[in-house]
């Protein structure tokens, strides 16, 4: 049980560590929230704002929860990740914001996919974990640990999140979403692989829960029918748009592990596809996809990398 309303999806382990902080007085001044995307960690970020920012330990209700809900609190200062680059200006703006300005409770700083920053921003941040000007609290979130500088990480705190499991995910929902059918909760569930963010995002928008079902049938397909042609027309539309293809890679990442932990029996409808393969062609599949995200970070062309892919099975 948690002391603090935190109204977050799983992580209970995570949020009873930062309680503990919170009451030991033992608050790290940097953290690093590391895990898939959509998965709550920008969500823990803000409520652990919250928490310490209200004098009531969030009460949903004050001008200081409030100002932080609408993002326009003077001492909770968010980069929010707008898919751009953070360059050495920004901080450098922040750095001269925390030292020059006192406050009488928290200052915190959220950056949102710290991997954004560039190095020279990077370095200037460290300045500042090296010397925390008093009472800052920074939280770090990344999708990727390994962009971050070795440096940044060891002079943080790094809590390591994790996908919630389908039971977290769909007793939440199920009260968030009291007037949906249950069965479009579970499926919201199934295809959002166990991000909260990508289930929240299904159920808001109809063109998502379309697209989502669109891609978990046509991978299916692919698997079922070994129609090399069709397979490379599928491409066309999904090179054009990378936030399509991480989605249609980490779906299909997830119907083949799917598969090899079914031993292969091919009982499952959504996976009977991949029936005739072993483990170790999975595996090889695997690794195959995930050498394939790290080389779209390192803007490798994507065509390459899919039709290569789509070959290996
Ligand atoms: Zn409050």
């Amino acid at each position: 049980m948690t002391r603090y309303r935190w109204h977050i999806v799983g992580h209970l382990p995570l949020l009873e560590r930062l309680e503990k902080d919170i009451e030991t007085d033992g608050l790290s001044h940097s953290y690093i929230f590391a895990g898939p995307p959509q998965i709550g960690k920008h969500s823990v970020a803000l409520t652990l704002a919250h928490i310490l920012q209200c004098e009531q330990g969030y009460c949903y209700d004050c001008t200081t929860c409030s100002q932080i809900s609408k993002g326009i609190h003077s001492e909770t200062i968010e980069f929010r990740d707008d898919g751009e680059e953070l360059g050495i200006d920004a901080i450098r703006d922040l750095l001269n914001r925390l030292y020059l300005t006192p406050s009488a409770r928290y200052k915190i700083v959220i950056i949102e996919r710290a991997e954004r920053m560039t190095t020279a921003a990077a370095n200037c941040l460290l300045k500042m974990l090296e010397e925390p000007p008093p009472q800052t609290l920074f939280i770090l979130t990344t999708d990727n640990i390994r962009e971050l500088l070795p440096t940044v990480i060891s002079r943080s705190r790094t809590l390591h999140f994790q996908t919630c499991s389908n039971t977290e995910l769909l007793d939440f929902l199920s009260l968030e979403y009291m007037d949906r059918e249950p069965r479009t909760l579970e499926l919201a569930c199934e295809l959002s692989l166990g991000r909260p963010g990508v289930a929240f995002k299904i159920l808001e928008d109809p063109d998502m829960m379309e697209f989502y079902t669109m891609l978990y049938r046509d991978i299916n397909r692919f698997f079922a029918f070994n129609n090399i042609f069709e397979r490379f027309a599928y491409l066309q539309d999904l090179v054009e748009d990378s936030h399509k293809i991480g989605i249609f890679l980490d779906i299909f990442t997830h119907l083949a592990r799917k598969k090899m932990i079914e031993g292969g029996s091919g009982t499952q409808s959504d996976t009977s596809c991949l029936g005739t393969g072993t483990d170790a062609r999975y595996l090889a599949l695997l690794d195959k996809i995930v050498a394939s995200k790290t080389a779209l970070r390192q803007h490798v062309n994507p065509r390459l990398l899919l039709e290569n892919i789509m070959l290996s099975f």
